[in-house]
């Protein structure tokens, strides 16, 4: 008798980098078979069991990766800042923008005055080149509106994003990102506003994933940000948060304790906080294009993170201030260079690692029997070339759920 096994697609001619458990775990001359958008098969092709599969697509060489994933964007926003970056490197200060009200405020400002359909429009502009290079799946934060009403706006387009673009989208509530202008000198109830309306009502719309903060002296304090925690936790959400970018303030040591699914930036962490993390499972979100456009200097604990095995993430913080990115692939090129990760361990930070900072390793990140059939064809020789060509855009061919995404 023979079972074989009934597949709606089957791809194969192409070498598989799996990722699995972070590493290429390559697999030469691969088949992979997809049903209801799922992998029900994968290994190399000689050993394949009998299949009758309603499509074959046979690629003439190359290789496959899982679709890339960005696990931390702010692409929703009004407007951008680019004419702040022309004035000052046209010597005008800081301080100058923000008596103009510059910075992030001027974000806020126009988040708020902008229309729903007109911030998708923006966002989608974004969003197409990281779709364009491969990425399956983005995280998108709130975090410029600082009001529920204009919170609940940027993640209701958030939403919208993944409902009109063949991406999954993953959407994070930061309303504790800064304080707004009309609780200047109050961050205390601008927080308990956060904790008592703005979580509850995300999380009752159905419309936030996780929630998040900034834990730093220009935002907020840890014991402000483990107020936040508690009210995520009380809605039933995950927590992340943006800590240890500019000064160590044990925030990552408190995400962990919180067994937040990531701690993102981190370039001020210490041992004690990579040891917390990896007992939490905690992720490290490194951002290299903000540490970048900021000409940082101190780079994230690189060897603490591996000496004590936390997993890894990279992502693009798409954002008008200081990183705006729209290319998930020169951050790969960045890891590698300004902080020295190999492009294994790059490839990981944009696959399974950053599943994992979105708490879907079970489901995604790498290319396994049951996992969803994400994965994109590069004509490339090797997986290294993801990570070493500087910018500019690859040829490929992505499959979103199991299907070919034009
Ligand atoms: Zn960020």
């Amino acid at each position: 008798m023979t079972s074989e096994i009934h597949c709606d697609s089957l791809w194969h001619g192409a070498d598989i980098v799996t990722m699995r458990n972070g590493k290429y775990h390559l697999i030469k001359d691969g088949a992979i078979a997809v049903r209801d958008g799922k992998i029900v098969w994968i290994g190399e092709q000689p050993s394949m069991p009998a299949l009758a599969a309603a499509e074959t697509v046979k690629f003439d060489g190359g290789i496959i990766t899982p679709g890339l994933i960005d696990c931390h964007t702010h692409l929703v926003f009004g407007d951008n800042r680019s004419g702040e970056f022309e004035q000052r490197l046209n010597g005008v200060s800081y301080a100058e923008i923000a008596a103009q009200g510059g910075g992030i405020i001027s974000t806020v400002t126009a988040t708020r005055d902008t229309e729903e359909a007109e911030l998708l429009e923006q966002a989608f502009f974004r969003l197409r080149p990281l779709l364009a290079e491969g990425v399956t799946c983005v995280e998108i934060k709130s975090g410029y509106g600082l009001t529920p009403q204009s919170e609940l706006k940027m993640l209701r387009v958030a939403r919208q994003l993944g409902q009109l673009l063949p991406v999954e989208v993953k959407t994070t509530c930061l309303a504790a990102h800064a304080v707004p202008p009309e609780y200047a000198g109050r961050s205390d109830d601008y927080i308990e506003m956060v904790c008592n309306t703005l979580i509850p009502e995300a999380a009752a719309a159905g419309l936030a994933d996780a929630v998040d903060a900034f834990c730093e002296h220009l935002a907020f304090s840890p014991s402000q940000v483990e107020r936040v925690f508690v009210a995520a936790q009380k809605a039933g959400l995950p927590v992340k948060l943006h800590a240890e970018q500019l000064s160590a303030l044990g925030g990552s040591s408190l995400a962990a304790r919180y067994h937040a699914l990531s701690a993102d930036h981190l370039e001020y962490a210490t041992e004690q906080d990579a040891i917390a993390m990896a007992a939490a499972g905690t992720v490290a979100v490194l951002l290299p294009g903000a540490y970048y456009l900021l000409r940082e200097t101190q780079c994230p604990p690189i060897d603490w993170f591996r000496k004590h095995g936390v997993s890894m993430a990279i992502a693009s913080d798409a954002n008008p201030g200081t990183s705006p990115a729209l290319s998930l692939r020169l951050m790969l090129n960045m890891a590698c260079t300004l902080f020295r990760l190999t492009p294994e361990e790059a490839l990981a930070g944009v696959t399974v690692h950053a599943a994992k900072a979105l708490g879907l390793h079970e489901s995604h990140g790498s290319l396994e029997t049951g996992k969803v059939a994400d994965f994109v064809h590069w004509p490339l020789a090797r997986p290294a070339e993801l990570a070493y060509w500087l910018g500019g855009q690859l040829p490929c061919t992505v499959i979103f759920r199991g299907e070919v995404r034009s």
